[in-house]
């Protein structure tokens, strides 16, 4: 099999599963108990805590452990629009090309009265500044975006929106999902409040995320408890937490690896261009994370595509994991502006560490005169 999915999860980093498999059979205390096998489990998860902290350039108390990117948004746009609303700032504006788990939070708070604007993005998938400073006003209270995005993997301005937003006086939250262990990253010097990442997207285990919290930073939570400074209640999950620090510290070399990935990932597209007619890239105008390429062949639906990757030992997605299999067009590329017969058209091919130069080779070798003779008849047809 030949793994192209890596934006939907990624394979457990060596040394995850063993870290993980230790804590559970030799640190399954509660670190809350106050005997010595609880008191074991609490410097298990103070070291796990630190180790993570210095991963990824923020303090240690600063790193809240959820369940998840989808729990650490949640947390964050909830628990500092409580405080932004009771300062007189109510609105929230988000990107339109936010994680779908992120956007039906935002419909749902739209429903309860809250205002809320989303920020478009050009056709190339990048954002639209100048709607971002259009909409990001003195009732601003927060602004949520994401770091590079799921489906085409376009960057994201967020230091320039950090910008606008810190200029009226709103705090900026970075869903940093698709970022983290593609491109370096240090919170301190990114200089907004809050970021949200998952684990499982950097060979850590699913179930374990966080939101980073910058210091003195006032945060409703939405799980009452002690835990985690009384911001997030809950027992820890300490052996996912454990497994969340060793893929980070596994990480090593980012850049070296992204860039490793970004030549394989530009050869692919490159190789496909050539090799057949009317293959087009998604992003392919704005700055993209290296792994990532979302394209059409034509107007082949994406499950034709994917049926001859399958076919192939080769798999892949027709975008992001959780809203492929349904019929309705990535609201992504709606928001691009891409034609409702192009956009089910689409396949996400998601490079990761362990994809090689003999992936590659393999699939242009063997894709092209597969999908070449369906080309022709997509051609015909649609001439
Ligand atoms: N945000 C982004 C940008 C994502 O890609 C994902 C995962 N697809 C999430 C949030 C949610 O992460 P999780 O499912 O691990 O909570």
């Amino acid at each position: 099999m030949i793994y192209l999915d890596h934006n939907a999860t990624t394979p457990p980093a060596p040394g995850v599963v063993q870290a993980m498999l230790a804590t559970m059979t030799d640190g399954w205390a509660n670190a809350s108990s106050q005997h010595p096998l609880g008191q074991q489990a609490k410097r298990a998860l103070a070291a796990a805590r630190a180790s993570v902290a210095r991963a990824l350039g923020c303090k240690p108390s600063e790193a809240i452990f959820t369940s998840g990117a989808t729990e650490a948004n949640h947390l964050a746009v909830l628990g500092l629009h409580a405080a932004a609303r009771e300062a007189g700032r109510p609105r929230i504006v988000f990107s339109a090309v936010e994680h779908a788990g992120h956007l039906a939070l935002a419909r749902v708070l739209a429903a309860q009265g809250v205002p809320v604007d989303f920020i478009g993005v050009r056709a190339d998938g990048m954002l639209d500044l100048d709607e971002a400073a259009r909409l990001i006003g003195a009732d601003v209270g927060l602004v949520s975006l994401m770091a590079a995005n799921n489906e085409t993997g376009v960057l994201m301005p967020v230091a320039d929106v950090r910008a606008l937003a810190h200029a009226v006086g709103a705090r900026m939250h970075v869903d940093a999902t698709q970022f983290i262990g593609k491109a370096p990253f240090d919170f301190a010097a990114l200089g907004v409040e809050a970021v949200s990442l998952s684990a499982h997207k950097l060979r850590g285990p699913k179930g374990i995320g966080a939101l980073l919290l910058r210091q003195g930073v006032a945060l409703r939570p939405q799980m009452q408890g002690s835990q985690e400074r009384h911001r997030r209640g809950g027992t820890e999950n300490l052996p996912a937490i454990v497994g969340f620090a060793a893929a980070l510290d596994a990480l090593g070399d980012v850049e070296a690896k992204a860039a490793r990935v970004a030549h394989l990932r530009d050869a692919l597209e490159a190789g496909l261009q050539r090799a057949l007619p009317g293959v087009r890239v998604f992003g392919a105008g704005a700055p993209r994370v290296g792994c990532t390429s979302y394209l059409r062949f034509g107007q082949l639906p994406a499950e034709v595509v994917l049926q001859r990757l399958e076919q192939l030992g080769v798999c892949a997605s027709s975008g992001a994991a959780c809203s492929s299999g349904g019929s309705e067009p990535s609201h992504v590329l709606a928001a691009m502006g891409v034609p409702r017969d192009d956009a089910l058209a689409a396949v996400r091919l998601s490079l990761g560490e362990a994809t090689t130069a003999r992936d590659i080779e393999y699939l242009l070798a063997t894709l092209p005169p597969l999908l070449a003779p369906l080309l022709e008849n997509d051609a015909a047809h649609a001439a």
